[in-house]
């Protein structure tokens, strides 16, 4: 299945000069969205994925299904102060300024083997700062996932070796 094709540019959004990957037309379409999420299932069943990592809010939607896939909890990454219990927090750089996301501090442990997924890396630093979340937790990454990679911003760069996989790529 060519995943691109269910995949929209929507120019200008959120603002000027962005080009935003609109993964609607995916998650509407009952075949794009099974095999996506039968692409990652296959990819990780059987490696001892303990937890699917995701972040918000995209990330939330691929995330519960594979996580139901190959039988992994989902354990949440949000932005500052969703979360209702204790939390670890990372912050990175924008283009101008900061921002942060937050991870329970009881979600992972040196036991868990995870997946971290989110939809699109552009310039790695939500999915870098949820990989640090999980490495300061004591789990073990054994991939970090987007559905879409913006490989002109060199985003999985920032990974700090962490492995990356995308499932489409610009
Ligand atoms: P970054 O931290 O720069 O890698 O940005 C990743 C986050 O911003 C992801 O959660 C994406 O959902 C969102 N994002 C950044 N750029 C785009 C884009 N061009 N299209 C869609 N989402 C984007």
């Amino acid at each position: 299945m060519d995943l691109k094709a269910y995949i929209r540019d929507i120019p200008d959004f959120p603002k000027p000069g962005i080009i935003f990957k609109d993964i609607t037309p995916l998650l509407k379409s009952p075949e794009a969205f099974r095999a996506a999420i039968d692409e990652l299932a296959a990819r990780y069943k059987n490696q001892g994925i303990t937890q699917v990592v995701a972040i918000e809010s995209r990330g939330f939607i691929f995330g519960a299904a594979l996580a139901y896939a190959i039988g992994a909890g989902i354990v949440p990454v949000r932005k500052v102060g969703k979360l209702p219990a204790a939390t670890f927090r990372e912050t990175y750089e924008l283009e101008y300024g900061t921002d942060s996301v937050e991870i329970h501090q009881d979600a992972i442990t040196s036991d868990d083997k995870v997946v971290v997924l989110d939809d699109v890396i552009a310039t790695g630093g939500t999915l870098a700062a949820a990989c640090r979340l999980v490495r300061s937790s004591g789990g073990t990454i054994h991939e970090a996932v987007t559905i879409i990679e913006l490989t002109f911003l060199n985003g999985r760069e920032k990974l700090n070796g962490v492995p990356f996989h995308a499932l489409i790529s610009y």
